[in-house]
């Protein structure tokens, strides 16, 4: 983080709402949601199931689109942007780590972490050092012809982690990322989130349901029924 000077801002949210329709029903699931998130910054959401997390970092990441209201990626908004536009900047600006991994079962741990490169339409020879250096990061250098079945939880979610990286996004996107891990591998997994935040400089945004986890990021954010309790 850029301490003592101006923050940069990488992620802001400007009074944003979400509201689905379920039949005739509206349900409010995101009420004037506003954050500013520093470059830099690792920060965690907490709140309960239900209250709205994983729908603000899907907005976030240009995943869903919000009901009303602004949501800026490096000081562009997103709804400006012409939807090619936009999935670049979902590729190239932000990686995303899910809670059941989200790897393709028949593809080896090399094929998962180049998937993104393959969608940008990249040629993949190019990325051989990258690939390298991505697995020796998350410890899966022994590892690259496995396919995911192959693997424990923990190294499953390492391979979507070396994937959230590999196009080299400022900003990684977690929702609930050991959720489905036992407190030790979790515990692991949160440690390469932190190194990778500490020495890549990646802002980190992770939805958690354990204080030990969430303590790992310089600041919690409350949820609860779509609003920002505190922060
Ligand atoms: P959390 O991640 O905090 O558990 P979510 O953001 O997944 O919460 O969901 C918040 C609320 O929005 C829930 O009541 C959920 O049922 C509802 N919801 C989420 N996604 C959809 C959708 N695509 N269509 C309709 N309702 C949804
Ligand atoms: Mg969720």
């Amino acid at each position: 983080m850029n301490r003592g000077g101006t923050l940069e801002k990488i992620i802001e949210t400007i009074g944003l709402y979400k509201t689905y329709q379920l039949g005739n029903l509206d349900v409010e699931v995101l009420k004037d949601i506003n954050l500013t998130i520093p470059k830099g910054e690792f920060v965690s959401i907490m709140g309960p199931s239900g209250s709205g997390k994983s729908t603000l970092l899907y907005l976030i990441g240009g995943l869903d689109q919000p009901t009303s209201g602004s949501i800026k990626i490096k000081g562009k908004e997103l709804s400006v942007m012409k939807d090619q536009e936009q999935s670049i900047m979902r590729r190239r600006e932000v990686g995303f780590v899910f809670q059941f991994y989200n790897l393709i079962p028949n593809l080896s741990v090399e094929e998962n972490t180049l998937l993104p490169v393959l969608l940008d339409g990249k040629r993949i020879k190019e990325y051989q050092r990258r690939l390298d250096e991505i697995l020796g990061i998350v410890g899966l250098s022994d590892r690259r012809r496995h396919t995911p079945r192959e693997l424990s939880g923990g190294q499953q979610q390492r391979v979507a982690i070396a994937r959230a990286l590999i196009n080299e996004p400022d900003i990684i996107l977690a929702d609930e990322p050991i959720g489905n891990l036992d407190s030790k591998t979790g515990m692991e997994v949160m440690e390469l989130l932190q190194t990778i935040n500490h020495e890549k400089g990646k802002t980190i945004v992770q939805v958690t349901h354990s204080r030990e986890a969430a303590a790992y990021g310089q600041r919690t954010i409350h949820v609860r029924d779509g609003k920002v309790e505190e922060q």
